[in-house]
């Protein structure tokens, strides 16, 4: 074994406490709970219950969430609600393996439902499932010459290595690796396309009308549109050649290769090469698509801009909901398989800002696409490469509703891959985040209860249990990669210098029952630089961080319901508060030394009301900074313009905020 490999604990042994377990309750009593009451996608009619209503990506997607949401809460009624569709699932195989909606034969969402299945089985050890995925395994290797991937399939193919390495885990049968080899050769070459990088400008100068063209016959037909007018009908399946014809075809490569959800599920590509391989070396393609995507797309969240393709450093260009738990999903597999904790750095970059922005705190409504600088939510026309009028609205199926289906999976997937095990069997913290988690080790149970405020608060306190002796197994404890001065105290007992192997501490011990652990991290707001304004070459603009949370200008917040018919409203967010302001630079020169409160994390863990924490920094009023086009618009000379006079704002985690500034200009400011 070359990879340092973490191995994840079976779904419902990481059990969610304190925050997150409010977080994954709110999740439960919101759009995920009541999902299948209000949208008729993933309603009785929908195909992959046996209905006539949507077959294709939609019920996986939300079955991806809902299953180990229902087994992190232990929750009855929605493990029953998960059964239903994994029974009829199970029940949909042929006896040639294939399984799933009769309506299409796409091999993408297959591939969503396998997963689906993994999860469950993992929550509940069904033994049906490892023989069902290995039946569909060996239709996929029978029929991928005549039926190869296409459109979505073929961006996407990567996903069929999952199934295909627990399938090898658990028979380690030779013909995988054959299944592995052509699979990747049937999809998307990410790592080619990295290396030779074609999109470095933003995806909307280049046009699409040519990729209409391709791209709308296909959808109408397999993701059925056209059901909103009639039933979906069976569709026949195109001849390999013409398929093959249409993959290479430039307008679809284009289209494929600038979607952003398709970079954020192509990053953990390399992960699983890795893991196929048992060598790390194809890990360093993850290195280089984030490098790729940093330089030409980034934003301060730690993902890329796209709406719905890439879209430039601009921070009011869009983020989807889907690309933000993807993303999640790839750094997940990437800390899994690499063992380096720097993945899970920027994995609670995203996690905790990006996720909670574009939910509402209620967890009733999200956005398709959230902006870093996002002034106004309107129902209007944004420069955007797609997205109608109504990408930024808190609703049911703003834009698109493959968010609407697809977002759910972002909370529980962190919570389930927050405490893993290490080779040796110990137990290791991969996100810091309040649970209990329990493992054997030798035959002895060895658990934990991680108490913690983060991100928000500066301590987590690890209490172990070992109710059968004691254990001696290295306890692994990530110590982020921002944090200077972190100290870590083992039962009372500060270790001066802790060791760091790839991100973690390593604590050597006789584990007892009652033992603690004590990691404190020292946040003093530090500041970044990230792209300001929309402009062509925007400069860069100053971003301030306490810890992984990003800070952001908090606006009032007047949310207003659209008249509609769905029983969830979209909801439009204005505020009367003045958005334009400049820091002023000599406090965010020393960011350490501002001011920060630090209050209880309420009921609502990131409440736009009660922020859990709130920092004070003078700033300047910048007038002639105005709205254009519904988005924060060009920063104005600031030495040509009459500015305000210093007063202090106030900032808050950018997930506590539906409307903000995250970027900042800084201009001097006179002594009081
Ligand atoms: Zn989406």
């Amino acid at each position: 074994m070359r990879l340092p490999a973490l191995r994840p604990l079976p779904l419902g042994a990481v059990r969610p406490r304190g925050w997150l377990l409010a977080q994954l309750r709110l999740q439960a009593d919101g759009l995920t709970g009541r999902l299948e009451q209000v949208w008729p996608d993933v309603g009785s009619a929908s195909g992959w219950l046996g209905g006539p209503g949507e077959s294709w990506e939609r019920g996986p997607y939300y079955l991806d969430g809902l299953v180990p949401l229902a087994w992190l809460l232990d929750d009855a009624a929605l493990q029953r609600r998960a059964r239903r569709w994994v029974e009829w699932t199970l029940a949909s195989q042929q006896p040639d393996g294939f399984f799933g909606p009769a309506v299409n034969r796409d091999w993408w969402p297959r591939v969503v439902m396998l997963g689906v299945l993994e999860q469950y089985h993992a929550a509940t050890g069904d033994e049906r499932v490892p023989a069902f995925v290995e039946r569909f395994l060996r239709h996929l290797a029978t029929h991928l010459d005549q039926r190869p991937f296409d459109m979505w399939a073929v961006a996407r193919g990567g996903e069929y290595l999952a199934p295909i390495l627990a399938t090898r885990a658990r028979t380690a049968a030779p013909w995988l690796a054959d299944l592995a080899e052509r699979v990747l050769a049937g999809s998307t070459d990410w790592s080619a396309l990295y290396r030779a990088w074609p999109y470095p400008r933003p995806a909307a100068r280049l046009g699409w009308g040519r990729v209409l063209r391709h791209y709308l016959p296909w959808h109408a037909r397999v993701e059925g549109w056209a059901r909103r007018v009639r039933p979906a009908r069976r569709t026949r399946a195109r001849s390999a050649q013409s398929v093959r014809r249409a993959n290479a075809a430039g307008p679809l490569v284009f289209y494929h290769g600038t979607h952003g959800v398709n970079h954020a599920m192509a990053l953990r590509v390399p992960a699983y090469r890795a893991e196929l391989l048992d060598d790390p070396a194809p890990l360093a393609d993850a290195d280089l698509a984030v490098a790729r995507l940093r330089h030409d797309h980034g934003s301060v969240l730690g993902l890329p801009t796209a709406d719905e393709h890439l879209a430039g450093r601009s921070p009011v260009h869009g983020i989807e909901l889907c690309a933000v738990v993807e993303t999640m999903r790839s750094l997940e597999e990437l800390v899994r398989v690499s063992g380096e904790g720097r993945w899970a750095d920027l994995l609670e970059r995203v996690a905790f800002n990006a996720l909670p922005a574009a939910l509402a705190p209620d967890l009733c409504s999200h956005q398709y696409y959230q902006q870093v600088t996002q002034v106004e939510v309107t129902r209007r026309r944004r420069p955007w490469f797609n997205g109608g009028t109504d990408g930024t609205l808190f609703g049911l199926e703003p834009g698109y509703g493959c968010c609407t289906a697809n977002m759910h999976q972002g909370w529980p997937r962190l919570a389930a891959s927050a405490v893993q095990t290490c080779a040796d069997g110990g137990l290791v913290l991969v996100t810091l985040l309040p649970c209990t988690a329990g493992t054997q080790v030798a035959g002895r149970r060895l658990g934990i209860e991680v108490d913690t405020d983060y991100p928000f608060g500066r301590d987590v306190i690890v209490t172990v249990s070992a109710p059968d002796g004691p254990v001696e197994v290295p306890l692994r404890v990530r110590v982020p990669g921002w944090a200077d001065n972190a100290t870590v105290t083992v039962v009372g007992r500060p270790i001066d210098d802790p060791v760091l192997e790839a991100g973690f501490a390593v604590l050597h011990r006789r584990w007892a029952d009652g033992d603690t652990v004590r990691l404190h991290l020292p946040m003093p707001v530090r500041a970044e630089r990230a792209p300001l304004a929309d402009t062509p070459e925007p400069e860069d603009g100053t971003v301030l961080l306490r810890g992984p949370l990003v800070l952001a200008l908090a606006l009032r917040e007047q949310w207003t319901a659209l008249p509609g018919p769905g029983p969830l409203p979209d909801w439009e967010v204005r505020s009367a508060d003045r958005w334009n302001v400049a820091l002023c630079a000599d406090a965010v020169a020393e960011p350490g030394r501002l001011e920060v409160s630090e209050g209880a994390v309420a009921a609502v863990p990131f409440s736009h009301d009660q922020p859990a924490v709130a920092v004070r920094v003078p700033a300047r009023e910048v007038p002639g900074w105005r709205l254009r086009h519904g988005c924060a618009g060009p920063v104005p000379d600031l030495s040509a313009e009459p500015l305000g006079p210093a007063r202090p704002v106030r900032l808050v985690p950018y997930g506590s905020t539906a409307l903000r500034v995250a970027v900042f200009p800084t201009v001097a400011c006179p002594q009081a």
